[in-house]
């Protein structure tokens, strides 16, 4: 049955797209994660498409991954298909003068270079993160004041039922690092964003400012996923774990970065269970000191 599976998916993306028993760790900025049973890179909507109709005809779980910046996979990787949309899947196409469509895959960074070289301004704030178009829009991502929101004009999606559906920003339901997509298991394959002309050296400025921004407040030294919660109301959680002398706190090789205590880092040689034992402290201490449930950011599968 299994070989059945694979030489169908061999069959959709080819050998080469088809990786076996593949290390998350490998593939999670958190340098974390056991195997996944298979790991496929596609790099057009028909794969995509084959892809998930396949899996389900064979009864395979599968998971849609971007540049992994946000997840913490399990030590014990990953029973089914990890759909990694990356390079592969990644053209950006400029449409009209100020209209940037580009596949799920790309990178937000490039999309921030391609954007300043055409002096197009709006997507200065999102070119530091570091992810792909896909989890930004799924998360909303944000960073000093803008959000994916602000820019997005619509994004084409894969429904459960194997739709290809085109989504009006407001259908989106963007919100603070939640969207529709979550709540209805889609998997983002375009999205389209609307900028405005500017002035390239400007844009570049801009994005050379918050870059250091960046350097100077984040562990960027170490692997982590970002902010490990997220924002609870009226508060920060970067701040609360800092005043409740938790920085530097540390499980096996998990800490809370002693430079952002927003962020847990991995010093080199944490698991995923260390990760949760931490975070599971943090949360306790934080509720028993200020009554405040923190909520992870960070996805676990
Ligand atoms: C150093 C650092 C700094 C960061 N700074 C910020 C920041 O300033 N602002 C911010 O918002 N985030 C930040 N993050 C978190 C992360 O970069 C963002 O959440 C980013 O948008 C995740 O994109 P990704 O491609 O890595 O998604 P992944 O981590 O691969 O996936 C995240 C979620 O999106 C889903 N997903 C991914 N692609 C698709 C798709 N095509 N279709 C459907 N679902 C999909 C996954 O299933 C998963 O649930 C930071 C992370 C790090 C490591």
């Amino acid at each position: 049955m299994e070989s059945v599976f694979v030489d169908e998916v061999k069959a959709i993306v080819g050998e080469d797209r088809l990786l076996l028993d593949e290390p998350m760790k490998l593939h999670t900025t958190f340098r974390i994660g056991g195997n996944a049973d298979y790991f496929v890179k596609p790099e057009s909507i028909e794969e995509i498409k084959a892809l998930t109709e396949c899996a389900k005809r064979h009864g395979i779980a599968y998971y849609v991954l971007g540049n992994g910046s946000n997840m913490l996979i399990s030590d014990e990787g990953y029973r089914g298909m990890i759909i990694r949309l990356g390079e592969e899947f990644s053209d950006i196409t400029m449409q009209d003068n100020d209209m940037i469509s580009v596949q799920a895959g790309a990178k937000l960074s490039r999309i921030g270079n391609e954007a300043a070289a055409k002096g197009l301004t709006g997507f200065e704030f999102a070119s530091g993160i570091p992810g792909t178009v896909g989890g930004a829009v799924v998360m909303n991502a944000g960073a000093y004041g803008g959000e994916i929101k602000d820019i997005i004009v619509s994004a084409t999606v894969l429904t459960q039922e194997g739709n290809v559906v085109t989504l009006s920003n407001d259908e989106l339901e963007l919100g603070y690092r939640t969207s529709i997509i979550q709540k209805k298991g889609y998997i983002v394959l375009l999205a389209v964003f609307k900028l405005e002309k500017g002035d390239e050296a400007q844009i570049r400025s801009r994005m050379k400012e918050l870059a250091e921004k960046r350097r100077e407040k984040q562990p960027l030294e170490y692997p982590s996923a970002g902010s490990t919660f997220k924002r609870p109301e009226g508060f920060f959680a970067g701040k609360l774990i800092a005043d409740a002398g938790l920085k530097g706190f540390k499980v096996g090789g998990a800490q809370v970065s002693e430079k952002h205590a927003g962020f847990v880092i991995n010093t080199g040689s944490a698991t995923a269970c260390d990760v949760i034992e931490l975070t599971d402290e943090v949360k306790r201490k934080i509720k028993q000191i200020y009554g405040v449930e923190l909520e992870l950011e960070v996805k676990k599968i």
